[in-house]
């Protein structure tokens, strides 16, 4: 459903990504790995439509992706720039809800729902200064799952916070992955990450970037 072909991506005379083709799988988690530097941040924003391809096409349901679609939702790796600080937990998962003209009652239980999955209950009128990276990251993916995006893309998403808290992020990310139907592509440099939480794997090489392989992880997931 989501594939790219062909795919090249230049900063001025600056070769990133050579020639990627690749498909995500509707319903499956893809992570992508590769050295620091090969390309997959820039991969992920071709992927979201935020940055455009210099060759080649990224086509979701057979149609090119201009602008991120609104079925698809993102997490970055850095959440402590990802939250308005302005806002509680509660208005911060409630505002990409805004453009789905929900009844309230269905807005605020898709919040509630949302925050208890990621074990949030309890922090909804908090501010992101008084939680922790994790609790920050946590309300990041909150607001993901809220939005009940067709696609959810991660950028790193767990590359700043402490090893036990990255564990339990990977686990609730299995959780997740098992309650919602979503198509998920997951960046990491991280190849034990990446067998732990995907069924696909597409290993990118370095510079100028292509695909070294692409794996299927034989591993029964919960
Ligand atoms: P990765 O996510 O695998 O670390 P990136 O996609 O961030 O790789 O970057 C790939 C390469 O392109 C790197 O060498 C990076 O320095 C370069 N790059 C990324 N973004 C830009 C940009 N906006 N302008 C110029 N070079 C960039
Ligand atoms: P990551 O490890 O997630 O790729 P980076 O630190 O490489 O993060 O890049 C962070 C941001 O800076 C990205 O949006 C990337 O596109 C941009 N960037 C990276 N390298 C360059 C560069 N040489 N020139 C301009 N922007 C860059």
């Amino acid at each position: 459903m989501l594939r790219v072909e062909g795919l090249g991506k230049s900063y001025n005379d600056f070769v990133a990504i050579g020639d990627i083709t690749a498909e995500f799988a509707a319903g499956k988690f893809t992570c992508i790995v590769g050295p620091s530097g090969c390309g997959k941040t820039t991969l992920l924003k071709c992927l979201s439509g935020l940055l455009a391809p210099s060759k080649g096409r990224v086509l979701l349901n057979g149609k090119p992706i201009t602008e991120p679609p609104e079925s698809m939702a993102l997490v970055f790796q850095d959440y402590s720039r990802s939250l308005y600080p302005w806002m509680t937990v509660r208005e911060n998962v409630a505002f990409p809800l805004r453009k789905k003209r929900l009844a309230a009652s269905d807005r605020d239980e898709r919040i509630e729902e949302a925050l208890a999955s990621v074990g949030l209950a309890d922090a909804m009128d908090k501010y992101p200064w008084q939680l922790s990276g994790g609790m920050q990251q946590r309300t990041a993916i909150a607001r993901a799952i809220a939005y009940k995006p067709e696609i959810l893309l991660m950028d790193e998403p767990f590359a700043s916070v402490d090893a036990q808290t990255r564990s339990d992020l990977e686990d609730l990310m299995l959780r997740l992955r098992a309650r919602y139907n979503m198509t998920i592509v997951f960046v990491t440099h991280d190849i034990d990450e990446s067998v732990y939480l995907g069924d696909h794997i597409v290993v990118l090489g370095s510079r100028p970037t292509t695909v070294k392989e692409t794996l299927n992880v034989p591993l029964a997931h919960p």
